[in-house]
């Protein structure tokens, strides 16, 4: 008894030491700063103090010291069905969740579409930009299951393996594309009304992939307009206010006009698109350099052997891939690099080189 009124008045003078010393912050010293010659006085198995990497901000994004090269390639990958079956438009979603362990792993970070193309690229210096995209707004793309009465988004669809593995690995990021089609995207009639919601709410993109995905290149002018603007409609009376903007060529093939898919109306609907997605065939260009068309941008079917490939390319070429220099308001690169630059392009961004 005695022993424990000692600890409590021993409790309450310390209490009183940390609120006098709590008064003026300032003064108190942070453990971490303390003289090297000061004994230590940590049990043998507390916590090892670690010293934080505490490198100054202008050492962390130096660009030469990242490797920085905003003049690279970015890859738009793509994938059709995801489900249970392996193949050539088709990948499994174990296999799918091993795509984005690779790419995370080797220093990928996801970006949304409409981010590369308007040049506003935000990721950590050092790291490298990946856009994921996903057609047709298949089943396996966003599936609701129901569970213990609830519903839910099953795990073993696409949407459901990206909000897991960002759970899981916040500094990858949660963006992607879904392109739809169809008059019930995603395939559930009942609730693909709420799954366009939960897309966008969940910070990630739909995209136009046309009402009925017919070869564009066999259509008249309205027809092309007709297919994009009824799509843009359908979006817009489900999610108001958000803007249908980028288009996956159905099977790849353009309008006999690529200006008929950039922009036009029909029936009192316009549409606009920044960025005309065909079906292959290799990564991007920068959208600084020179011979970047927004309205032709190639992209990377994920199949395994197409994914190694250019995993592979850009492991043995990695001054070919494009390196954040993590400031959206700079564009650096090596001076080598130059060349590659269309500076029109360049808008208000500051160019930056470096040897
Ligand atoms: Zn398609």
């Amino acid at each position: 008894m005695k022993l424990k009124t000692r600890y409590i008045i021993l409790a309450v003078i310390l209490v009183f030491a940390l609120i006098s010393t709590g008064c003026s912050t300032k003064q108190v010293q942070d453990p971490r700063e303390k003289e090297p010659d000061t004994p230590k006085t940590e049990e043998p198995n507390s916590e090892p103090v670690v010293e934080p990497k505490s490198e100054p901000e202008e050492t962390k994004n130096n660009p030469a010291l990242v490797k920085a090269n905003e003049a690279g390639q970015i890859m738009i990958l793509e994938w059709h069905t995801i489900g249970e079956q392996e193949g050539r438009w088709a990948r499994t979603y174990t296999n799918f969740r091993k795509d984005l362990e690779v790419l995370y792993e080797k220093g990928y970070r996801l970006v949304s579409l409409r981010d590369v193309v308007t040049n506003n690229i935000q990721i950590e210096a050092g790291y490298t930009p990946v856009v994921l995209t996903f057609d047709d707004g298949t089943e396996g793309h966003f599936r609701y299951i129901e569970q213990d009465g609830k519903r839910i988004i099953d795990p073993n669809s696409a949407v459901g393996v990206l909000k897991a593995f960002a759970e899981e690995y916040p500094d990858f990021g949660l963006e992607a594309t879904f392109y739809i089609n169809y008059y019930a995207p995603f395939r559930q009639k009942d609730s693909w009304q709420d799954k366009l919601k939960e897309v966008v709410a969940l910070g990630m993109d739909l995209g136009n992939h046309t009402v009925n995905h017919k070869k564009l290149s066999t259509l008249s002018q309205e027809e092309v307009a007709e297919e994009l603007a009824k799509m843009v409609k359908m979006v817009q009376e489900v999610v108001p206010g958000y803007e249908l903007d980028t288009l996956a060529l159905p099977h790849g093939i353009n309008p006999k006009d690529i200006n008929w898919a950039v922009s036009g109306e029909y029936d009192g609907t316009k549409y606009h698109n920044k960025a005309i997605l065909l079906v292959g065939s290799g990564p991007i260009k920068s959208p600084v350099a020179k011979g970047y068309d927004s309205t032709k941008l190639p992209r990377i079917q994920v199949f395994q052997e197409e994914f190694d490939k250019w995993l592979n390319y850009f492991d043995n070429n990695p001054e070919k891939r494009y390196i954040s220099d993590g400031d959206p308001n700079t564009i650096s690169i090596p001076t080598s690099q130059k060349d590659l630059i269309d500076e029109s392009k360049l808008g208000e961004k500051k160019l930056n080189t470096y040897n």
